[in-house]
């Protein structure tokens, strides 16, 4: 099923929590929304629920407008953060309670049942009550239940934020991998980039309630449209810093602190400047930095914080009252106070406008 949202608002008494997001997402696909607390993925979730109604906008399900449609109306699948299953039953009852609803048939509660246990291998543990069951099989009691109903749309709130870092990796794969075999439109609502990142087809970025982008991770990743997004991308986050982009021997040139840094600039890289205007924000990840000895070095300066990731340090340098963190790898030894020379693969470099933080590439 292809789910669109045109120009859908939602207003709380006079707080906006979702302002004319228009997005599409495509049947099979998987739509992440993403960004920080109180951003409005939730509202927007809530509202292609049918949990709440647009405040103005249209909820399109294969081109028919469903905003006054009922949740249980919607074919859909929700999975939630906290598993919200009946402490009082059993898995298996968990489970077919939507059909029970329907007052389907006992030999068809219980085929469908076993063909969702099987799809998540829970097949043992049907008979047992939630107490009984650990977050991981929990959450993947709430997956069947929502699957059973056969939905045409997934819609995922936070689903694996209770459970630790481990198994968190392995249901997002399992999660991901069933979505995909299912071709189940679906949207997930994550705080968590990795998570967005590693699962969505297309991710859509939110801020203060509005949709800041909505594009595949690559794109996220490689063509930030802002500076909000770039620093929201990626940890640690992207550095930005203020340069001034000129012509230097014919050559495309940023020019950092003053003079003392300057960088040649690829081709595909040169920013889009009109006029005079040559004062930009430069934004170079962490992951494209690297020591280097003082001869060869693009910048030189003392490292004003070291700290250990496992295998690799965050090493953070002043460049002329510019802060710059990179990751030394592992091996190399970088110490509080040292001088250390700094060298930019300028290959994935971003630019950006000063004044509104837009992309210039
Ligand atoms: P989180 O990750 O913390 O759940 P979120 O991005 O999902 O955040 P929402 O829950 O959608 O954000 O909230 C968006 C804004 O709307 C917030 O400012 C919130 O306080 C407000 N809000 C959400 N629900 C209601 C409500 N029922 N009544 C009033 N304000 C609300």
């Amino acid at each position: 099923m292809k789910m669109e949202l045109v120009n859908l608002n939602k207003t709380f008494r006079d707080a906006v929590a979702v302002r004319d997001v228009s997005l599409e997402v495509g049947h099979g696909e998987l739509a992440a929304f993403l960004g920080p607390s109180g951003c409005g993925k939730t509202t927007t979730l809530l509202n292609i629920a049918g949990v709440y109604k647009p405040t103005s906008g249209d909820i399109l399900f294969d081109g028919v407008r469903v905003n006054e449609l009922q949740p249980k109306e919607r074919d859909i699948g929700m999975v939630f953060q906290s598993y919200a299953l009946y402490p009082h039953m059993s898995a298996y009852e968990n489970i077919v309670f939507s059909l029970v609803l329907k007052k389907r048939p006992k030999d068809e509660m219980q085929r469908e049942a076993k063909r969702v246990a099987d799809m998540l291998g829970i097949g043992h543990l049907l008979d047992r009550s939630p107490a009984q069951l650990s977050g991981g099989q929990q959450q993947r009691v709430a997956l069947a239940r929502a699957l059973i109903k056969r939905p045409k749309l997934l819609l995922f709130d936070e689903p694996l934020s209770n459970l630790d870092a481990r198994l968190r990796m392995s249901m997002r794969e399992e999660i991901k991998r069933l979505q995909v075999e299912l071709g189940i439109t679906s949207v997930y609502v994550t705080h968590d980039q990795v998570e967005a990142m590693s699962m969505a087809d297309k991710v859509a970025v939110m801020q203060d309630g509005n949709l800041l982008a909505y594009v595949p991770p690559g794109e996220l990743h490689e063509r930030p449209r802002t500076i909000f997004i770039a620093q929201f991308i990626g940890s640690p986050s992207m550095n930005i810093l203020d340069a001034e982009f000129v012509m230097k021997g014919g050559k495309p040139t940023a020019i950092l602190a003053g003079g003392k840094v300057e960088l040649e600039v690829p081709k595909e890289r040169v920013p889009k400047l009109s006029g005079e205007k040559r004062a930009v924000k430069l934004g170079i990840r962490p992951e494209s930095v690297f020591l280097e000895p003082q001869a060869t070095a693009d910048a030189y300066s003392a490292v004003t914080f070291v700290e250990s990731m496992g295998r690799e340090n965050l090493v953070v340098c002043d460049v002329d009252g510019q802060r710059i963190q990179f990751l030394s790898a592992p091996g190399e030894s970088v110490h509080l106070g040292d001088h250390v020379g700094m060298k930019f693969d300028m290959a994935s470099v971003q630019f950006f406008d000063p004044e509104s933080g837009l992309s210039l590439l």
